[in-house]
C-alpha cells in the first residue's frame, strides 16, 4: 500500500495568528537579538522550534476543564482528579503536585542528595544535574556507548549501560548512591527511548543493592510508543499499559507535565515510600504550596489530569512520533546530517558535518540557528559549544563533543504544511551552505551562557562556493 500522508488527528477550533515577516525584517530582528535565538521576541518568529516544553496546544476538553477547575486551597476536586490520574499511571502511592519538573527535582534531589552522594542516569537532563550538583552530590551519565555515535542506528539508544551501572555501585558503595534515574525518553541524548528490558535489568540491579530507582518520566508516553513498535512482546499492549509497567519497576518519579501531560505548566513527584514522601511533603509546603496544589491552580491540575489520559490516545501518539520522523527522515534523504534514528520530540542536525568550513570556535550550530531564522523565521536552539563549551587556562575554547541544532516540535501545534515549509527551507540551507559564516561571542555571562550571550558574525574569506 502506498504510504499515506500522516494527517493531524484533530481539527482546528481556535487559531493563533502567526506574524509573518520578510527576510529583510528578520535580518534586523536577529541583529537586535545579538544573533541569539533566545533573545528574539516570539512575534518575530514564524515557526517556533525552540522547545517542546510547555508549548503544547490543549484540547477542547482540557479548555473545558479549565473552566471547572476547583480553586479551593485544600482538598480541591481538581487535585483529586490529578492525583487519581497520576496514581493510575504510576502506581505510586504518594503524589506531590509541583509547578513544573524542576520543583519536583529540587525537592527529591535536595532530600536524597548532599555531599558524598552519587546519582547515576542514562543522561541527567540539565535541570536534574543542576539540582543534584546544587545539593553537593555528583551526577554521572552512563548511557550505552552506542548513544555517542550520531549516525548509528540502534532501537533503544537511550538505554543505560547496566554493566557500568553495577561497577559504579560497587565502586562508590551502594549506601552512597542517592538514586539511579532513568530519563525516558532520553532528552539530552536526542530523545532516544529506553527499552523495557533495560528498565527491568536496571530495576533488578537496584533491588540487589537496595538502591532507589526513579523515573524522569517527562516523555514516558512517547517512550511507550517506541517500545510497542520496537520491542518484542509489546505488540498487543496499549501504550498506557506499557507506561504503567515501566513505572511498576520504579520507586518514584519526577515529571515535568509541560511535555507528555500536554499542559503549559505543571509537574509532579510520585513516590512509593511513606518516609521519603513525608519528608518531601514538608519541603513542598515550605516553598511550593500546600500538599493539594503545590504551586498549581485548580484549573492547571484539571487540565493536567485530562492531558495525562489524552497523550496515550493511539492516534495521537502515532501522529506525534511519525510526524517527527517524517521531518527528520526527509532531511536525512536530502543530505542534511541528522542524528539517527529520529527521536520522539525533536530532530537534531549535526552542524559540524553540515558546515565543515566553520571551525568549532566559530560555533557552526549557532551559525545554522541564525541561517534558519533569517531565511525562514524558524527558531531553533544550538546544543553544542555555545551551550556546553568551556575555556582552558589560556582562554582557548574546550569544545562540546558535538555541534548540534535542535528542532523541538511542540505537541499538536504545527500542521503538515508548516513542516513542509521547514523542509523547503533546508533546500536553501544546503544550496548556500558554502557562504554561511560562523559567529563569535562578544559578551557572555558566567553561567548558562547560551541564554543571554551576545554574538557577532565573523568576517571571513573562508567561504567556499
Ligand atoms: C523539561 C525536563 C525537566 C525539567 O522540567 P521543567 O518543567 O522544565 O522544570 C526534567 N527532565 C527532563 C527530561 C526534561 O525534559
Amino acid at each position: 500500500m502506498k504510504h499515506k500522508t500522516i494527517i493531524e488527528p484533530f481539527k482546528i477550533k481556535m487559531v493563533e495568528p502567526i506574524k509573518m515577516s520578510s527576510e529583510e525584517e528578520r535580518i534586523e530582528y536577529l541583529k537586535k537579538a545579538n544573533y541569539n535565538t533566545f533573545l528574539l521576541k516570539s512575534d518575530e518568529v514564524i515557526i517556533d522550534f525552540l522547545t517542546d516544553s510547555g508549548t503544547s496546544a490543549m484540547s477542547a476538553e482540557q479548555w473545558g476543564g479549565i473552566m471547572i477547575g476547583d480553586e479551593s486551597y485544600a482538598g480541591s476536586r481538581s487535585w483529586l482528579k490529578m492525583e487519581a490520574a497520576v496514581k493510575n499511571l504510576t502506581g505510586h502511592e504518594y503524589v506531590l503536585p509541583t509547578h513544573q519538573g524542576r520543583a519536583a527535582e529540587r525537592i527529591i534531589y535536595g532530600y536524597l542528595g548532599g555531599k558524598g552522594k552519587t546519582f547515576i542516569s542514562n543522561t541527567h537532563f540539565d535541570t536534574t544535574r543542576a539540582n543534584i550538583e546544587f545539593s553537593g552530590a555528583e551526577a554521572l551519565d552512563i548511557a550505552i556507548p552506542e548513544s555517542n555515535d550520531p549516525s548509528l542506528i540502534h532501537p533503544f539508544k537511550g538505554n543505560i549501560d547496566t554493566q557500568r551501572l553495577e561497577e559504579l555501585i560497587n565502586e562508590k558503595g551502594a549506601e552512597n548512591i542517592g538514586a539511579v534515574i532513568l530519563t525516558v525518553t532520553n532528552n539530552s541524548g536526542g530523545g532516544q527511548p529506553v527499552s523495557m528490558k533495560n528498565t527491568r535489568e536496571v530495576s533488578a540491579i537496584c533491588k540487589k543493592y537496595g538502591v532507589l530507582l526513579l523515573l524522569d518520566s517527562c516523555r514516558v508516553a512517547e517512550n511507550a510508543y517506541f517500545i510497542k513498535h520496537r520491542e518484542e512482546g509489546f505488540e498487543n499492549k496499549t501504550y498506557e499499559e506499557i507506561a504503567q509497567e515501566m513505572f511498576s519497576y520504579t520507586d518514584g518519579s519526577a515529571m515535568s507535565s509541560k511535555k507528555d501531560a500536554l499542559v503549559n505548566m505543571g509537574g509532579f513527584l510520585s513516590l512509593r515510600d511513606k518516609k521519603i514522601a513525608d519528608a518531601c511533603t514538608n519541603l513542598l509546603i515550605i516553598t511550593e504550596g500546600f500538599a493539594t496544589y503545590g504551586g498549581l491552580s485548580g484549573r492547571d491540575m484539571e487540565a493536567l489530569a485530562i492531558g495525562l489520559k489524552e497523550v496515550f490516545d493511539p492516534s495521537y501518539l502515532e501522529y506525534r512520533i511519525k510526524s517527527t520522523a517524517y521531518l527528520g527522515n526527509k532531511l536525512h534523504e536530502m543530505g542534511v546530517p541528522v542524528m539517527l534514528p529520529i527521536g520522539g520530540h525533536a530532530v537534531y542536525i549535526d552542524a559540524k558535518k553540515l558546515y565543515p568550513h566553520i571551525p568549532v570556535n566559530e560555533y557552526p550550530g549557532q551559525a545554522l540557528a541564525c541561517e534558519l531564522y533569517t531565511k525562514a523565521g524558524i527558531r531553533t536552539v544550538e546544543i553544542g559549544s555555545v551551550m556546553f563549551g568551556k575555556y582552558d587556562e589560556n582562554g582557548e575554547l574546550i569544545p562540546a563533543p558535538m555541534e548540534l541544532v535542535r528542532l523541538a516540535i511542540p505537541r499538536r501545534v504545527y500542521t503538515q504544511s508548516h513542516i513542509e515549509y521547514v523542509i523547503e527551507t533546508f533546500d536553501e540551507i544546503l544550496k548556500t551552505k558554502g557562504q554561511t559564516v560562523g559567529v563569535k561571542i562578544v559578551e557572555e555571562p558566567e553561567f548558562l551562557r547560551h541564554f543571554t550571550a551576545k554574538f557577532e558574525k565573523v568576517e571571513t574569506d573562508n567561504v567556499v562556493a
